[in-house]
């Protein structure tokens, strides 16, 4: 997640973010061998491995103290609510759970999710995406759905949705972008998926919805955005926003934050790592004496690569929900007509290790107060275009091209002279800087301020990918 950084991380950050394996071939002998029972050389079934600075020593715990309670008793009283609900699962579930639980609970718990109360995002918050850093960024994704619009015959309604909108600020510079152009806004109805209710409320407050009745069945409550007059509506999945229209949907920086299961080879193949408490009361890694339920998504995501690509790698991540999510906006698209936007920072293959915590715009544990970070793992984008293919013969997949290439093509240095032809001198400034952020790569050169707070170039460690309807064609600028 360099991506989200504000700042230039320290040199201990650093090897986090170079988290792609290049450990050498460690088994020869079979590509892919799951953690199984059957073999001779695994542990008793009521032990587990953990996880160690040296992935060779290996000691096995008696596990069976989990299943009876009271031990937590000392448990400290500084635990923070998602601290206890945590360890609660692993106490009642009587062993550990999986990496994917682990991070969906800490980021979208109802109660207490990372994501759930608060604003976590700019200079104060956790992390900066790229619609806080430039209206040049919202601006674009605007235009490209635009074209796609008009790609799509120009529709009388569209629906727009947009997969995780954070504080709405990518929707309101493509909503005030777009405002002249009066048939593509009268077409709009914008769908906001965000689990948040903090998130909904800042979302609802930056486009300056006003609520009405609605005249919509089976929706009671509708709200519109006087930035453009479009109708708004808050959903918590996608699978909620209505079917039946031409679809163009906008992921940024939401697949990132779908919870991945990670594998690692063993001497008994590829066991899933899972987490668990110690007697100290302390979250550590584990794992899993047996093949787990993810294992299917494993074989399925080894399925699509070339056996040496796995054969060079000795941990997988894999993220069943944004295969699934994928498979579902694919059908959508398919029957409905449309398209769909992914941007992400990610890989074009298989990801080994690349799950990171991010607190106050710095690198920390992943198990170091579960909640007070950002969790987000790269994105797999060939597992995204595997799954969209396998969903539906009418969708195609288009890229992933980098950020750069993105902007670029679509004409960013334009609307970036055009800014600066009117304004003042300190916005000039912060809008040089927020162009090259987005798509620059590296330090910047022009940075004169402290070293740890250069700016960091997002314009390649993003990718953009497209999925749409065939009927479409090749959509700008995957030419
Ligand atoms: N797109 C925004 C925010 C990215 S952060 C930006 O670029 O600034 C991820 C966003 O997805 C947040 O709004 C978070 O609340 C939301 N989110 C994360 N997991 C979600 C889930 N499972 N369902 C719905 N929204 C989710």
């Amino acid at each position: 997640m360099l991506r989200k950084l504000l700042f230039q991380q320290t040199p201990k950050a650093y090897r986090f973010l170079s988290t792609q394996s290049t450990l050498p071939l460690r088994n020869k002998g079979s590509v892919f061998s799951y953690c199984s029972s059957s073999q001779p050389e695994i542990p008793p079934s009521n032990s587990i491995e953990q996880l160690q600075d040296q992935p060779e020593k290996t000691i096995s715990i008696d596990r069976s103290g989990l299943y009876n309670a009271p031990e937590h008793s000392h448990e400290p009283s500084t635990d923070s609510e998602l601290v206890k609900h945590l360890k609660g699962i692993i106490k009642f579930r009587g062993g550990p759970i999986s990496v994917a639980e682990y991070m969906e609970e800490v980021l979208t718990n109802p109660k207490a999710g990372f994501y759930i109360n608060r604003d976590v995002f700019g200079a104060e918050g956790d992390f900066i995406t790229s619609p806080e850093v430039s209206q040049m960024f919202g601006e674009m994704v605007g235009v490209w759905a635009m074209c796609l619009w008009e790609q799509m015959g120009q529709p009388k309604r569209v629906n727009l949705v947009e997969l995780g909108p954070g504080r709405g600020t990518l929707m309101a510079d493509l909503l005030r972008g777009a405002s002249k152009f009066k048939i593509f806004m009268e077409s709009l109805h914008i769908h906001m998926v965000e689990c948040s209710p903090a998130l909904q409320k800042l979302q609802h407050q930056k486009l300056k919805c006003m609520d009405e009745d609605s005249t919509t069945e089976g929706v009671d409550k509708m709200s519109r955005s006087t930035l453009a007059g479009t109708p708004v509506s808050w959903h918590a999945t996608l699978e909620q926003v209505p079917t039946g229209l031409p679809t163009i949907i906008i992921a940024h920086e939401f697949y990132d934050a779908l919870p991945v299961h990670q594998f690692q080879r063993g001497s008994r193949g590829w066991c899933e790592k899972m987490i668990d408490v110690t007697e100290a009361s302390l979250f550590r890694f584990v794992l899993s004496p047996q093949p787990t339920p993810a294992t299917l998504y494993l074989m399925k995501r080894c399925k699509w690569v070339v056996s040496e690509e796995v054969e060079k790698l000795n941990q997988i991540e894999v993220c069943p929900r944004a295969m699934d999510l994928t498979y579902t906006l694919a059908k959508r698209i398919g029957t409905d007509g449309g398209g769909a936007l992914v941007i992400d920072y990610g890989l074009n293959g298989v990801v080994s290790d690349s799950l990171q915590a991010i607190r106050k715009h710095k690198f920390v544990n992943i198990l170091d107060n579960p909640g007070s970070a950002d969790l987000s793992a790269y994105v797999d984008f060939a597992s995204i275009k595997h799954s969209a293919e396998e969903a539906s013969d009418d969708v195609s997949v288009h890229g992933p091209i980098t950020q750069s290439q993105f902007l670029g093509s679509l004409r960013i240095n334009f609307r970036v002279e055009a800014l600066l032809q009117n304004c003042k001198d300190e916005q000039a400034e912060s809008l040089r800087t927020g162009y090259w952020r987005l798509v620059g790569d590296g330090e910047a050169p022009f940075w004169e301020g402290p070293e740890e707070q250069a700016p960091i170039g997002m314009g390649t460690r993003y990718m953009a990918m497209a999925i749409v309807n065939k009927k479409q064609g090749i959509p700008i600028p995957f030419q």
